[in-house]
């Protein structure tokens, strides 16, 4: 199976109900494909049938064998995860010696098995930054891992201290909560929820915990959902937040879904009435997903801020790399307390009492600050609209569009693009809108690796052929 969205599948329902059968991944994602499609059941963590080969329709019928022995090979995988788990914890307590080829912490008699392998002796110091230990995830389709470069982790740590926060829920960001606990002053908390294994080495059963957060699945069960519900609870002047940064092929429905469930454990845990109703997230994700995630989460809105990574050709820190990163934060905390640096070009506009990106101007018209991509925009009067400033109005097909775009078809293809506009094919719309019919084809991975290519066709420097590379995955 390719990427779900790929083929123009929806889940259905991200719980996937009472009844969905598990693989080892925990509990699977009921899919459907077309709209009133044949539905199935598969894997919630990997998109890729060669990662989780799990498939089952909904109406199918399984014999008992079988279902015996899928409990059976889930049972099985749990059980390597555990052991390894605790193999792993005891390692801490020795020598420590760390296999590149293997991505694994090593203990004295292990030393042997591993000699034809590159190994090194790991520090103290080494050991509080796994994440340059680590050899990022590559894996395309499941889980690819792009770390924060320091400007940007820092710049959330800051944030967050600022902001009086004590306690971070880090939800797939192992950097983020690798800075926390660098932190001298040790005034902040941290828990690391994450579906990769090898943090388990670095860090004990109350800061990290195995969890897919497409299902909301703990592997480690009830004793890990323990550790995060104690988390969640506020004592005395302590204030929770949490920060998610998820695989951009992710889908946002179960996303969705998972930080609400999140976010209503966290409720479950506070004793007084007072304080937030809601608990403070803050989902990083690119700003091409806008609609979709306030469609699932309306509380939340989207900053100006742009998030770069050290480990993405397109989005590091530099000449041309940040100021193009269409990585944003979507968060619920009130967007005017959020103080985006100025010395990065970000200003503070007052009608719209928020920080926006020192090109977003403010338009009288709109009343707001309209630009998502950080460029400048203009105002059309006759679009009554604000739109990107290399846009022109045409008269033909009655709407800005770029100005060698496909003419005259405009109005008869008007309605069928969910975002209006005219700049693009229409399997290239970036807004995707989950209730009408969906062209095939119309992905969140083409979506996102055309944004890359754009950027790359734009961006001179650096190795081509590893960022075509790199744009054909989701981040
Ligand atoms: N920018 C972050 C890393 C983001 S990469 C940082 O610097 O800390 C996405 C992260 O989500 C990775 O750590 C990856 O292991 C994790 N992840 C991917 N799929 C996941 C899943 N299904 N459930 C939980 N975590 C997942
Ligand atoms: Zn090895
Ligand atoms: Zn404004
Ligand atoms: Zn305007
Ligand atoms: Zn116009």
């Amino acid at each position: 199976m390719e990427n779900p969205e790929t083929l123009g599948i929806e889940v259905v329902c991200p719980e996937g109900g009472l009844a969905a059968p598990c693989c080892p991944h925990g509990p699977t994602l009921l899919f459907e494909k077309g709209r009133g499609g044949r539905r199935f059941y598969a894997c919630s963590a990997c998109r890729d049938r060669k990662d989780c080969s799990f498939f089952q329709w909904e109406d199918e019928k399984v014999s008992e064998a079988r279902l015996r022995a899928r409990e059976e090979v889930n049972r099985l995988k749990q059980q390597e995860y555990r052991n390894r788990f605790e193999e792993l914890a005891s390692v801490l307590r020795h020598e420590k010696k760390f296999c590149d080829d293997c991505q694994m912490l090593l203990l004295p008699a292990e030393h042997g098995a591993h000699s034809a392998h590159r190994t090194t002796a790991v520090t103290a110091a080494q050991l509080r930054r796994p994440s340059l230990l680590l050899r990022p995830l590559d894996n395309k389709k499941s889980n690819a891992q792009y770390l924060f470069t320091d400007r940007s982790a820092n710049f959330l740590l800051d944030s967050l201290a600022s902001l009086g926060y004590t306690k971070v829920l880090c939800v797939g960001t192992p950097r983020l909560q690798e800075l926390i606990k660098l932190q001298k002053s040790g005034s902040m908390k941290s828990l690391l929820l994450d579906i990769d294994l090898r943090y388990a080495q670095f860090y004990s059963q109350n800061e990290f915990c195995h969890y897919n957060m497409f299902n909301h699945h703990f592997f480690g069960g009830e004793a890990s959902s323990a550790v995060l519900k104690s988390f969640l609870k506020e004592v005395g002047e302590e204030k929770v937040v949490m920060v998610a940064d998820p695989p951009f092929g992710g889908l946002v429905k179960p996303l969705a879904n998972s930080f609400s469930l999140i976010s209503q454990t966290w409720k479950d845990q506070q004793d007084s009435e007072d304080g937030p109703t809601e608990m403070p997230i803050i989902w990083i994700f690119p700003y091409f997903f806008e609609p979709r995630i306030l469609e699932c989460l309306p509380s939340l809105s989207m900053l100006d801020y742009q998030v770069d990574y050290d480990n993405h050709p397109l989005y590091k820190h530099g000449k041309t790399g940040r100021r193009q990163s269409p990585v944003r934060l979507f968060t619920n905390i009130s967007s005017r307390c959020i103080i985006l640096p100025q010395e990065e070009g970000y200003r503070f506009c007052a009608a719209c009492q928020r920080y926006v990106s020192s090109l977003n101007k403010h338009c009288s018209e709109c009343n707001r600050c309209p630009s998502k991509n950080g460029c400048e925009w203009k105002h059309c009067s006759s679009c009554e609209k604000c739109v990107k400033s290399s846009w022109k109005h045409c008269g033909s097909c009655g709407r800005c569009a770029l100005p060698d775009h496909p003419c005259g078809r405009g109005q008869n293809q008007q309605g069928r693009f969910s975002c209006g506009g005219l700049d693009h094919k229409r399997k290239f719309c970036p807004v995707k809108d989950a209730h009408k019919n969906k062209p095939k084809g119309q992905t969140v991975d083409k979506r996102f690796s055309r944004h890359c290519l754009k950027l790359k066709a734009k961006n001179k420097s650096g190795a081509a052929r590893q960022q075509k590379k790199m744009a054909a995955q989701p981040l």
